[in-house]
């Protein structure tokens, strides 16, 4: 079985025991991991520390290189990485809708590209015969990188990228879910960063929590659930760490009755069932109005049941299984408690017997607010569609959340769709479409769903602090 070293201090460390990770289309392990311990943090942190002075002073423009390089060995060792996505998370190579292994690393290069672009230059306030002001963005420090198992490989990716470009260092660590993909990424990177600029170190909770209340780590960039980002919170206070979080959702989508059915239900079939739903920004409840509540059902159902549901190896793949046993476990507690509640099952509905976490797409009609599948993230293949008569109404119960990631309205009418838009209580919204990011455009969660943002210049920023230099003339 393949073996993948934590890499620290540019060295590949390796432990006597080991974790085996499990391919989820098979149940069966398929490679095996180190156990890290909070001793790897300790020594994966004085190798940051001691990288952060040379790194740091470097230049703009040569760190720049730097993530260029980086973009380019992602994309020479592509076709090894979307094999290793698809073994450890269960997703397609190709996918529904093109959402897939070669998505997510095809992803990776271009945010890798784009945030090599992005810059903060030196602001100058004032510059007169009194004073000049100058507004200087600098490095934090050591930044630890705790990541989740659903895009293993790009959310690490869009943490570690502005980090680096800024001028810090990195000790991070994958889920232990799905580690393989990010620590095959870490030795390939290695060859091209100087020693201890960028260490991964691989574990359970007890390495994330190691990471979290470290002393000489300076920033946490979190990316997982709510519950997790409560803690890592309250670890981070201990030295005042700068946060980002972004964490879970539970994204509303509202569709108004002037849009036709057939053509709107394959978009919204593939932005609530990409990666299985798995994806922090899924489109997760879906309000229709009821003059085409029934059409819009019955038309996602057809998907739904044309869907191929297997091994993401094979290239014809549409979805594959749940990504761990725990989440097909959620998926299957909601569908039984919104079977009790006496919603009607359009399609799916009980996992698939025999090896792996199947759940086949499953539409659940005849719901609403108050049920477990509509108030909590089921983070899986499963979307509760729930019927609405007033527009008013509507919004109002897709901002009743405690959680405010993303949203999206559905019209014809861009006017009146933009200004609903505005009214939905998320930090990213869309209409006609859903879950779209890109690299230029800030990603962050209002209420719950997190603290702080990502990319662009603006995620660049939460990855320095400000320097104000006054240099006065008087
Ligand atoms: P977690 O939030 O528990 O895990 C995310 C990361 O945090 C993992 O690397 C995990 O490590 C680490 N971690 C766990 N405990 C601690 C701790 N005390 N201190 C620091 N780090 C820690 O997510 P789960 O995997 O348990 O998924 C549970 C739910 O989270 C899902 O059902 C879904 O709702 C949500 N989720 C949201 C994601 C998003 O993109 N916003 C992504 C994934 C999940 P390890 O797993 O190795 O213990």
């Amino acid at each position: 079985m393949a073996s993948f070293p934590m890499i620290i201090n540019g060295q590949k460390v390796m432990t006597r025991e080991t974790i085996g990770v499990i391919n989820p289309a098979t149940g069966e392990h398929f490679a095996q991991v180190p156990v890290g311990t909070p001793q790897h943090v300790d020594d994966a942190v004085v190798a940051a520390r001691a990288a952060f002075p040379a790194w740091s002073a470097l230049s703009h423009d040569e760190r720049k290189a730097k993530l260029h390089q980086l973009a380019a060995a992602l994309e020479a060792n592509m076709p090894e990485l979307m094999k290793l996505l698809t073994q450890e998370t269960g997703k397609p190579m190709n996918g529904y809708s093109g959402v897939g292994s070669g998505m997510e690393v095809g992803g990776s290069i271009a945010w890798m590209q784009a945030t090599a672009e992005t810059e903060l230059p030196v602001e100058v306030i004032q510059d007169d015969e009194v004073a000049r002001v100058e507004v200087h963005h600098k490095p934090i420090g050591v930044v630890g990188s705790i990541s989740p198992w659903n895009w293993p490989l790009m959310i690490a990716l869009w943490h570690y990228a502005p980090a680096l470009l800024a001028g810090n260092t990195v000790v991070a660590k994958p889920s232990e879910f799905t580690p393989v993909t990010t620590l095959r990424f870490a030795e390939i990177a290695n060859e091209i960063l100087p020693p201890g600029v960028l260490n991964v170190v691989v574990g359970d909770g007890q390495v994330g929590a190691a990471i979290a209340s470290h002393p000489d780590i300076n920033k946490i960039v979190f990316t997982g659930s709510i519950s997790t980002g409560k803690s890592v919170m309250q670890a981070a206070s201990g030295n005042l760490k700068r946060l980002t979080l972004e964490l879970g959702g539970n994204d509303a989508g509202i569709v108004l009755p002037d849009v036709d059915p057939k053509e709107v239900a394959p978009k919204l079939f593939g932005v609530c069932f990409h990666n299985n739903g798995q994806t922090c920004q899924a489109l997760k409840r879906l309000y229709v109005h009821e003059d085409i509540y029934d059409e819009v059902c019955s038309e996602m159902a057809a998907i739904a049941n044309n869907i191929k549901n297997g091994n993401g190896l094979e290239e014809d793949t549409d979805l594959g299984p749940l990504q761990n046993e725990q989440q097909l476990n959620i998926v299957i507690e909601l569908a039984a408690d919104a079977r009790a509640a006496g919603a009607t099952f359009l399609t799916g509905g009980e996992a698939a017997s025999g090896p792996g976490y199947f759940f086949p797409p499953t539409i659940v009609t005849d719901i609403s607010d108050g049920t477990r599948l509509v108030d909590e993230e089921q983070f899986g293949p499963i979307v509760p569609v729930i019927k609405y008569s007033d527009i008013d109404d509507a919004i109002r119960r897709a901002n009743n959340s405690s959680t405010g990631l993303g949203g999206s309205i559905w019209s014809n009418d861009l006017d009146q769709a933009a200004e609903l838009a505005g009214r939905l209580e998320a930090g990213s919204v869309w209409v006609n479409t859903h879950a779209d990011i890109q690299p230029n455009a800030p990603m962050g969660g209002m209420k719950q769903s997190g603290i702080g943002c990502e990319f662009g210049h603006w995620g660049l920023a939460e990855n320095t602090v400000i320097q104000t230099i006054k240099i006065s003339k008087a």
